[in-house]
């Protein structure tokens, strides 16, 4: 709830402003998870407050750490359709991997949320929710969001954007730290410009040709490469944050020299990053695999020479399947997954 709606729950109280401001302070910035802690608060409105209301609905179904320090919950509200969030501890920030959505219907082919379905939208609470569960794993403040969990968080563009603005107003976050992926929605993007949030918004683009893109992902059928990358370059003209670029690459399918090329020239002249993102291992029947290290450097090579400003996906959580695009609810047994034998090297 936003301010606004704390109060309104109060009713008529003249106390409801201050009462809402306190109640927002606890549940937000102090990240109190029951009314009984709130002891500014009146005991006979907290009691009222606590039969109706639940300040803490997320339920941990499972918790994992791996080898490398990135947890990773596996939350519920009590009707056991779960969502996964990550928690993710670097040496200078705190970030977080959340997610918008439980399952997702887009169908991208080399994405494990992907192939298992989508069963409905997150609410506003259960979106921030999942950052104020992390951080309670953590002492350090989680500075950084990116909206990279499970779902396409424009499908669910209402409560996404309350999300962030709650985020942003009450939890205290940079919108500059807030990063919204997409698997490239036309109309969604122009909707959330007018929302004009400086928020970062990437595009999972993963290739730069029709023909390759329609092969991996669905939507390229309805929004091509041109009219998705216009809408990106749209967005960055109505908020003047650069276009990032999340670039999956595959062995031989997505990593050619041909769409470096490709993708180079048709983002050239706008601000831009291009993060790329070797393919982390799921079992999708498809016969995708992970370029060699060797593939991934000529790619990047290419990029940086036509003075594309290239990072590369920090990858963590191997062993607990954490990783981009490996967050599917297993206990559904849809299908079956195994962690690389190795972490490979991680650059940028
Ligand atoms: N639906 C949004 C956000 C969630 S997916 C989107 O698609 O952008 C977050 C990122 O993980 C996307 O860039 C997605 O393409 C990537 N991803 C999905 N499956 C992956 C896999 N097997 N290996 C690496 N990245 C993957
Ligand atoms: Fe959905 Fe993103 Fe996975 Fe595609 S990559 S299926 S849009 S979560």
């Amino acid at each position: 709830m936003t301010r606004g709606e704390l109060k309104e729950i109060l009713g008529d109280r003249p106390d409801a402003n201050l009462r809402s401001k306190q109640i927002a302070l606890h549940l937000y910035t102090r990240n109190v998870d029951n009314f009984a802690d709130m002891r500014d608060i009146p005991q006979a409105l907290r009691d009222e407050l606590a039969g109706r209301f639940d300040v803490q609905p997320l339920s941990t179904a499972s918790h994992k750490t791996s080898i490398d320090n990135v947890d990773k919950l596996l939350v519920h509200n009590g009707d056991h359709q779960v969502y996964e969030c990550v928690l993710l501890p670097y040496e200078n920030r705190v970030s977080c991997c959340i997610s918008s959505q439980v399952g997702c219907p887009m169908g991208c082919k080399f994405c494990a949320t992907g192939l298992g379905g989508f069963d409905r939208n997150l609410t506003a609470g259960e979106i921030v929710g999942q950052y104020l569960t992390l951080q309670r794993l953590n002492e350090k403040r989680i500075s950084h969001v990116v909206f990279m969990g499970m779902g396409e968080p424009l499908l669910n563009l209402k409560n996404v954007v309350k999300s962030l603005r709650l985020l942003h107003d009450e939890v205290g976050l940079s919108y500059r730290h807030l990063t919204v992926s997409t698997v490239g929605l036309v109309p969604q993007i122009y909707e959330l410009a007018k929302e004009k949030l400086p928020i970062h918004l990437a595009l999972s683009l993963h290739s730069p040709l029709d023909e390759v893109r329609n092969r991996l992902m669905p939507v390229n059928h309805k929004w091509p490469v041109k009219e998705v990358v216009q809408a990106m370059k749209d967005y960055m003209r109505a908020t003047g944050r650069k276009i990032t670029i999340e670039y999956l690459l595959i062995n031989e399918l997505t990593d050619t020299p041909e769409q470096a090329h490709e993708l180079a020239r048709i983002i050239k002249g706008t601000p831009n990053v291009v993060n790329l993102i070797p393919f982390n291992w799921v079992d999708t029947g498809e016969g995708f695999s992970r370029p060699s290290n060797d593939r991934v450097r000529a790619f990047r090579g290419i990029l940086a020479s036509k003075g594309v400003n290239v990072t590369q996906r920090v990858e963590r959580g191997h062993d607990i399947a954490a990783a981009c695009g490996q967050l599917a609810g297993m206990h559904k047994g849809k299908f079956a997954r195994r962690a690389p034998s190795t972490v490979l090297p991680v650059v940028g």
